[in-house]
């Protein structure tokens, strides 16, 4: 049971055809400033130490200026400290949207189970998530998305409906065909025309 490194989720996500927002490891605040090309970026230490980033204040969001994104970079190696070793990922700001989570983990009875859900703040509120044993079928993710309460929300239309099922169909298809035994997509964004993951964790 180890943590797959993010850039290496990152890789896996890409093979599959499953969108995230444009990421990299930085190792400076020039680097930083660097990946930006002047426009806004987020930055975040990674560690196996730090399981909720933003709670433990390692998560920078909306990062306009070079002087902004030096400042954050300060800020958060100095926090990062107790949570050595780490790394400084950069990523672009991604447009916002509804938050949805994709996770997967391995039942000791029935194998890998899939499940979905709407994301960011609510999923504690609502625990509004659904799941289904791999593999799914395209009637599967279907009903899984229609089961949930947030269903119009995470889709309003029939384009939005078709993006989030080729999603989960895809991710459910990842996490069958690798030796991920856990999987938390947490979140991924959905936008007017697409979607990006912008947190990824695999356990192997
Ligand atoms: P953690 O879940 O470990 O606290 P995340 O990487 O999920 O850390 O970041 C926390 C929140 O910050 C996300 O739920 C999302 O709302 C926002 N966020 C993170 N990365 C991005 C990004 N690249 N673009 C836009 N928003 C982001
Ligand atoms: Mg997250």
């Amino acid at each position: 049971m180890t943590l797959i490194d993010y850039m290496e989720g990152y890789r896996i996500l890409k093979k599959y055809g499953i969108r995230s927002v444009e990421s990299g490891y930085v190792k400076s605040a020039d680097e930083a400033v660097k990946f930006s090309k002047g426009r806004s970026i987020v930055l975040k230490v990674i560690s196996q130490k730090a399981v909720h980033k933003s709670r433990s204040g390692l998560v920078a969001l909306n990062l306009g200026s070079d002087s902004e994104i030096r400042r954050a970079y300060g800020t958060l190696t100095g926090r990062a400290l107790r949570f050595r070793p780490f790394k400084i990922l950069a990523q672009r700001m991604a447009k916002g949207g509804v938050e949805v989570i994709i996770g997967g983990n391995t039942d000791q009875q029935f194998g890998k189970l899939i499940m979905m859900g709407l994301g960011g703040i609510y999923v504690e509120t609502f625990k509004d998530v659904a799941s289904r044993v791999c593999p799914i079928s395209r009637r599967d993710a279907r009903s899984m998305l229609l089961q949930l309460r947030s269903h119009s929300i995470i889709a309003p239309d029939a384009a939005a409906e078709k993006r989030v099922i080729d999603l989960l169909l895809k991710a459910s298809r990842m996490f069958e065909n690798t030796d991920i035994n856990e999987l938390d997509l947490n979140p991924i964004i959905m936008h007017g025309n697409g979607y990006e993951a912008v947190d990824i964790r695999m356990i192997d």
